[in-house]
């Protein structure tokens, strides 16, 4: 057993800003943890931009204009207390950023280049071409890099260590040796990232299985809002991957195999720059009445206009995709898209400062945080706006690590924890992981997963709709039994990703349940949950969040908080 005074899992983008807050903050002994290489994180793929009202495009821009955008970007579902602290603390987390060394692209006079994006009133996406996360993440690690942060690359948490409501520990597995141990700390930080894995067309990286939010809900903690996925509008036809929004925002145009800027009719004023969950079902609506290009299945995003000069230096990455995935240059051809799910806005749920808290009145668990895409301190509501989750992910990231650090100086009371609740944990985990590697059934885990992915992403994507949410309840736990039912062919210790693959499976499986749980229990629609059987928000009824809570026997049950209200009283929400 090891032990450090902060362990943080996960070290993209919120991982890491926790990390360095935490030592600024004067903690010596942080440790990270991580399943890739830290850069590898899902953070690195970033490619649009992060908010802040800079004003250096338009002056007229206002921290109040950003936290009202994404208010109402997320329909209302967004506390707003929390969006408050997001959106006034971008300016100085983006100077910030720069000052740590993140290179930005540049408006004539030298200031920080902004485009506009979805949903937002002002241009005030902060980027470094179409390559932002990548700029941001390597930045944050050389300054993690210099101040010693205790890393753990390629290793895999399995569990939580919970102990009379104090997060105490993690069990780890190292993914090359495959030993099994715990990591103690004085404080557990979760920033484990998304789950889009569990859809078939996704823009997320392989690592983005839910693992953190599914290590809470094991232990007892629930999970908030899961059923709010977003679709992208803009994934490369049948595969999925990323055609950023900075497209959108630097003029391109949608059009539908009749070459037709279909958006006219859906979102009048904002066009294609109208938030992602209405252009989503424009284009899903789009596809369903026949309008679709290709075989029927796509829409297109057209950029031609815009001109070499301008692709070239803005847009060079989704350029070289589309080439390399579809066989098309953008410069000349309108490219085939699709709405690809994209991010998650449901998480572990957490308060301002990045505590856990795990009922309907907010209570937090001594010594447990988490921040990033795997958290839920509610700033995105029902839809995230384009931006936003850079900005999420670096300031609460380095809220929480600030949090952790008085928590360690001031609020941390030695547990004294007795050693059989590591022995028990660490016995527990080993006899899961043993478990998964000696399945030897006649199921197939590539086929469970790629069934999985199917009928989340054709009954649980863009529309959703009683009787297939029910169906889908009745697959996920055909699909359950069939896992249980199912081989492990590599039975070795030293980097056996088969392994790791059906860990994963098995999380996104056990999540799925709430997804879909949540869905069916939500008769409204509401930003990224659009029911074609309730079309309308309900306030009345919904405007809460979902907790989904894990049963012994692994099923989901549901209870619902309050949303935070503070400035702004829900309204219809037109674009
Ligand atoms: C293609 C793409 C483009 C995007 N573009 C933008 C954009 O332009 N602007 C914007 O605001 N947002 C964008 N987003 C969203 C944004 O990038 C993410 O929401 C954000 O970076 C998430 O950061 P994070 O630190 O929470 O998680 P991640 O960066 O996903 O990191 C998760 C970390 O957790 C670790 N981890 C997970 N499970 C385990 C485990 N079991 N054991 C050990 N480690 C584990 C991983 O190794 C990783 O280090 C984009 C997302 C995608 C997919």
């Amino acid at each position: 057993m090891v032990q450090h005074d902060v362990v943080i899992v996960g070290a993209g983008l919120a991982g890491q800003s926790a990390a360095l807050a935490a030592m600024r903050g004067g903690v010596k002994d942080v440790a990270l943890v991580s399943k890739v290489h830290p850069v590898r994180s899902h953070s690195g793929a970033a490619q649009g931009g992060i908010a802040a009202a800079l004003g250096n495009s338009d002056p007229g821009d206002t921290t109040e204009s950003h936290e009202f955008d994404t208010i109402k970007g997320g329909d209302y579902l967004v506390d707003q207390d929390a969006a408050t602290i997001m959106t006034e603390s971008a300016p100085d987390m983006v100077y910030e950023l720069e000052h740590m060394g993140v290179v930005f692209s540049r408006t004539a006079d030298g200031k920080i280049a902004q485009r506009p994006f979805g949903g937002h009133a002002y241009p005030r996406a902060c980027y470094a071409a179409d390559r932002t996360g990548h700029a941001l993440l390597h930045g944050l690690f050389e300054q993690v890099m210099k101040r010693r942060v205790r890393i753990y690359s390629e290793w895999y948490m399995v569990s939580l260590i919970l102990n009379d409501h104090r997060a105490v520990g993690v069990v780890v597995m190292n993914i090359d040796t495959g030993e099994i141990d715990v990591i103690r700390g004085k404080a557990i930080m979760f920033a484990t990232g998304g789950y889009g894995r569990a859809f078939r067309i996704t823009t997320n990286a392989f690592a983005s299985t839910g693992d953190g939010l599914i290590a809470a809900y094991r232990a007892g903690i629930p999970v908030e809002d899961v059923e709010f996925v977003q679709f992208h509008p803009t994934g490369l036809y049948r595969h999925g991957i990323l055609a950023s929004e900075g497209a959108r925002g630097e003029g391109a145009y949608l059009i539908n195999g009749k070459g037709e800027r279909f958006m006219e009719k859906y979102a009048p004023e904002r066009m294609e720059l109208a938030p992602r969950d209405i252009v989503a079902r424009a284009e899903q609506t789009e596809i369903d009445e026949g309008h679709g290009g290709e075989d029927g299945g796509a829409v297109y995003l057209d950029l031609r206009h815009l001109g070499r000069e301008r692709i070239m230096e803005r847009l060079p990455q989704i350029r070289e995709l589309a080439r390399d995935f579809l066989g098309l240059d953008m410069i000349e051809n309108p490219i085939p898209i699709q709405p690809t799910a994209h991010y998650s806005m449901g998480g572990v749920p957490t308060n301002r400062d990045g505590q856990v808290v795990y009922d309907e009145k907010n209570t937090p668990i001594d010594g447990f945080f988490a921040a990033g895409e795997g958290a839920c301190v509610s700033v995105h509501g029902a839809n995230r706006l384009g931006t936003n989750s850079l900005l999420e992910a670096t300031v609460y990231g380095n809220r929480t690590g600030r949090t952790i650090a008085r928590y360690i100086k001031e609020g941390y009371q030695s547990a004294n924890t007795d050693p059989a609740v590591f022995t028990d944990a660490l016995k527990k985990a080993t006899a899961y992981v043993e478990r998964m590697r000696s399945m030897d059934g006649p199921e197939s885990i590539g086929d469970i997963r790629t069934e999985l992915k199917d009928v989340m992403m054709d009954k649980c994507g863009v529309y959703r709709v009683e009787s297939e949410l029910t169906e889908l309840t009745g697959d996920l736990r055909d699909l359950r039994a069939r896992f249980d039912n199912a081989k492990l062919t590599d039975k070795g210790k030293r980097f056996n990703t088969e392994l790791l693959e059906a860990m994963e499976l098995d999380h996104l499986l056990e999540l799925s349940e709430a997804i879909a749980l949540g869905a069916l229990q939500r008769k409204e629609s509401r930003g990224g949950h659009a029911r074609t059987d309730y079309p309308d928000r309900d306030d009345k009824n919904f405007l809460q969040h979902t907790l989904a809570y894990r049963n012994e026997d692994g099923t989901p049950s549901l209870k619902y908080k309050p949303v935070v209200i503070t400035k702004y009283e829900p309204k219809e929400r037109t674009y």
